[in-house]
Formats: structure tokens, sequence, C-alpha cells
């Protein structure tokens, strides 16, 4: 096993946890996100990041928009 930072590949926010679903037989992993808006409501977003055998190929992508 190896770590990971836990900050989401896709919007680079931390997420609370992986989640994995099921699509046409693969598994995916999703990033969810889970805050609470300015109004205390919770809120949780997922991102997909791809299938959970190319999971460690979706890590390395890291877009730079500076
Ligand atoms: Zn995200």
């Amino acid at each position: 096993m190896h770590t990971f930072i836990r900050a989401c590949p896709r919007c680079n926010r931390p997420y609370s946890y992986i989640e994995e679903g099921k699509v046409n037989g693969r598994t995916y992993l999703y990033a969810v996100h889970c805050y609470r808006d300015d109004l205390g409501r919770e809120i949780s977003s997922e991102c997909c990041l791809g299938p959970k055998d190319h999971y460690e190929h979706v890590t390395r992508i890291h877009e730079k928009k500076d």
C-alpha cells in the first residue's frame, strides 16, 4: 500500500473520503467532498476519478493553471 495525499486530483480540494461505484461492470472511484455552506447546510459533491484499475495513473493528473 502507498499513502496518498487526500486532495482531489480533479479539483485539488481536499476530499472527505473515496467511494467506489460500479458502472458497466467496472469499478470507478469517486472523491466525495463534504462541507458546509455559509448557512451551515451540509453539502456533498463527488468528482469521478476514473476506473479503479487506472487510479494510480489518474492521481498523476494535476493540471497547472498558473
Ligand atoms: Zn473534487
